[in-house]
């Protein structure tokens, strides 16, 4: 066979370490109300194992054989090269991409979710909170647990609770307990429906929720666990770009020219680009694309400023690029990229430079979806067709320039559980939405006075 479609590792070749890109673009300290804030004030949120990787400064982080074990399941993803793209774009751009929507939950988001619930089990933990957007999260957090044997419990944003059943199903079926947020369980739940009862609820929220069940447990047995934003979380999905590395040496290549990803708060996008970054920070020319879309504009549009992760402000305050902790976005179905924050580290690198950060409306990233079912087979979920829309962007600016460029993007995840957005872009009753910007200026407006990074 000439034509490599796929390129697979095999287990021994996985990857033993975690990159982290913390040891080579140092970030500005997570604050309280009296200053930086301390690795054991976490305490009573993560375990302390996660709290020592999420300060960590080393460039390199041993992978625990269990957590091995656990990602072996699915585990190495492949690498596909994606010529019926390629053919239907007629550019002379090598287009690749890595699969990550092969895991049991449908996208990268079990990277990390199966190395948290081994890091809190190892510590004693016996139930963890958290919360999920359009659900990818809350039920790949519920499969990790029941492969480790702890509770799980999951906030979801009401929208895509009522969207989304199905999602809702699975994490059922793994044993987790899935309650629309905001919830009447919580105070920070209760509170908002006091002041909005017919809120469609955000990722803010349900975080605020998620957080105050897990700090309330009187046993001390319950922590909180993110899906993306944090430190642990980048590093915990670098897995992905550190195996694309290999595959892309066996397929031949000496040079990638251009790494796309779509970016909420930043994990997969992280996961297969910091590798990269690294590179790029050591002299490589490498164009680095983080993809969000256009009613969400986080890197495109917001300030690069202090925030709280979270609506009810429980968190400590985070240097991010951020539209405002009590943003609450339209109601896309791209529920994984509606977050008003970013990863600290993504957000770093953005400012640095180091990344060009793109936004992209919804009805052009469902055309690049459905030309990618069409060609090379897979569904996309909703927010993946925003990286496969920046993808074709940049292999017809290559055929443009008649480059040979290599492009390689990050396949989040499948998009079977998420058909009625399709049903509504195939029926024509999707539309465009640009956040405007007095809209984001009145959202600034509560943190104006807090310190600046
Ligand atoms: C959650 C999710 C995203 C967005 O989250 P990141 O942390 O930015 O990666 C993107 N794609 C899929 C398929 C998701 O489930």
């Amino acid at each position: 066979m000439s034509k490599l479609r796929k390129i697979v590792l095999s287990e021994d070749d996985m990857p033993r370490q975690w990159y982290n890109l913390a040891a080579d673009l140092p970030i500005s300290p997570y604050m309280g109300p009296n200053g930086p804030v301390p690795p054991e004030a976490w305490a009573p949120v993560f375990p302390m194992n996660l709290i020592e990787q999420e300060y960590s400064q080393e460039r390199w982080i041993d992978i625990p054989e269990g957590v091995l074990e656990l990602l072996t399941r699915w585990r190495p993803a492949p690498l596909h090269r994606a010529y019926n793209l390629e053919a239907a774009l007629k550019t002379p751009a090598k287009i690749y991409y890595k699969n990550e929507s092969l895991s049991p939950a449908g996208s990268h988001k079990p990277n990390t979710a199966v190395a948290q619930a081994w890091y809190n089990k190892e510590f004693g933990i016996k139930r963890l909170t958290t919360e999920t957007g359009a659900g990818q999260w809350g039920s790949a957090l519920s499969f990790a647990c029941s492969l480790v044997g702890l509770e799980c419990k999951v906030f979801m944003v009401k929208i895509s609770f009522d969207q989304k059943p199905f999602r809702k199903l699975m994490m059922q079926t793994w044993g987790g307990n899935c309650i629309a947020s905001p919830s009447t369980e919580t105070k920070a739940g209760r509170d908002i429906l006091k002041k909005y009862p017919d809120t469609p609820g955000s990722l803010g929220i349900a975080i605020s929720e998620a957080i105050e069940a897990a700090v309330t447990d009187p046993t001390g047995q319950t922590r909180y666990a993110l899906g993306s934003v944090l430190n642990h979380v980048m590093l915990h999905q670098t897995i992905i770009g550190l195996e694309a590395k290999k595959q892309l040496k066996i397929a031949g290549e000496k040079k990638v020219d251009v790494v796309i990803g779509c970016a909420g708060g930043g994990s997969n996008f992280a996961g297969l680009s910091f590798p990269f970054v690294y590179d790029k920070i050591n002299g490589a020319d490498i164009d680095i694309i983080p993809v969000e879309p256009s009613s969400c504009p986080t890197l495109t549009k917001a300030p690069y400023v202090y925030d709280h992760g979270d609506t009810a402000k429980m968190t400590p305050l985070v240097a991010m690029f951020s539209l405002g902790h009590n943003f609450v976005p339209a109601p896309i179905h791209a529920g994984g990229l509606r977050y008003h924050g970013m990863s600290p580290l993504v957000s770093k690198a953005v400012k640095e430079g180091l990344m060009n950060p793109l936004a992209l409306h919804q009805l052009e990233c469902y055309e690049a979806g459905l030309l990618f079912a069409k060609t090379e087979g897979i569904i996309p979920a909703p927010e993946t067709t925003h990286a496969i829309a920046a993808t074709i962007r940049e292999a017809k600016k290559a055929k443009e320039e008649g480059k040979e460029k290599v492009i390689l993007f990050n396949f989040s995840g499948h998009g079977l559980m998420d058909l009625v957005g399709y049903d509504k872009y195939l029926s024509g009753q999707l539309t465009d939405y640009e956040l405007p910007d007095e809209v984001i200026q009145k959202n600034l407006e509560e943190i104006k006075d807090y310190p600046k990074p």
